[in-house]
């Protein structure tokens, strides 16, 4: 399935679902479990970046309608197959998050689990503006990035506090910035990430 905005960037991503990418450890992160578990996650919920659906599907069992967006249909097909098998009501589309502003509706909360740290600085100004557009007011992004702390530069980019700071300014109120981990399907088990929410006035 193609859309007409999809990605020019998406290739690597199109092409790392023929295999097992790292960030495909078979159950939700985490860091979202236990957002969800201690009441950060309400409402509809939009999922962007959503991959193979683990982290949207989850949040269905917990009773929330969740829209997940990927730019990899490989990874939408994936999605939408797991939640027929585990008759999750969940919609996935193959969609740019790069043009949120596409999408038909708002919601309460965005998760992102893994994608912010994939964009450009130019790409994070897009993307936030869309998101914006997405959210209800008081709605939140509830974010999970790799962080600064990490070494190395495999993989995604590091992401600072100062610059989650940055990024959302105007009408946007970062709540809390967590250092936390993200879990990853490789020997170590886990990378240094940030876990952030941010409301939209
Ligand atoms: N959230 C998932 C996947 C994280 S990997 C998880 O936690 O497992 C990052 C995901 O973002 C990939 O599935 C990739 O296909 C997707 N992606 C990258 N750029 C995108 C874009 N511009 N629009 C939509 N999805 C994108």
């Amino acid at each position: 399935m193609t859309t007409e905005n999809d990605i020019e960037t998406n290739d690597g991503f199109e092409e790392a679902y023929t295999d097992a990418p790292p960030w495909e450890i078979g159950r939700p992160q985490p860091e979202i479990v236990r957002l969800a578990e201690q009441g950060g996650i309400s409402g509809d919920v939009l999922d962007v970046g959503c991959g193979t659906g683990e982290n949207a599907l989850y949040l269905a069992t917990r009773g929330h309608d969740v829209v997940g967006i990927d730019a990899s249909s490989t990874a939408i097909d994936r999605a939408t197959e797991k939640g027929q098998d585990r008759v999750l009501d969940a919609t996935f589309r193959v969609s740019n998050a790069l043009g949120l502003s596409d999408l038909d509706r708002q919601f309460d909360t965005a998760i992102d689990s893994g994608l912010f740290h994939v964009f450009s600085d130019t790409e994070r100004s897009i993307f936030v503006d869309g998101l914006r557009s997405r959210l209800h007011q008081g709605g939140r992004y509830q974010m999970l990035c790799f962080s600064d702390r990490e070494p190395g530069t495999w993989g995604p980019r590091r992401v600072s506090r100062d610059e989650i700071e940055a990024t959302f300014t105007g009408d946007w109120v970062v709540d809390e910035i967590q250092p936390t981990q993200f879990e990853l399907n490789i020997e170590s088990g886990g990378v240094h990430a940030w876990r952030a929410t941010v409301t939209r006035l």
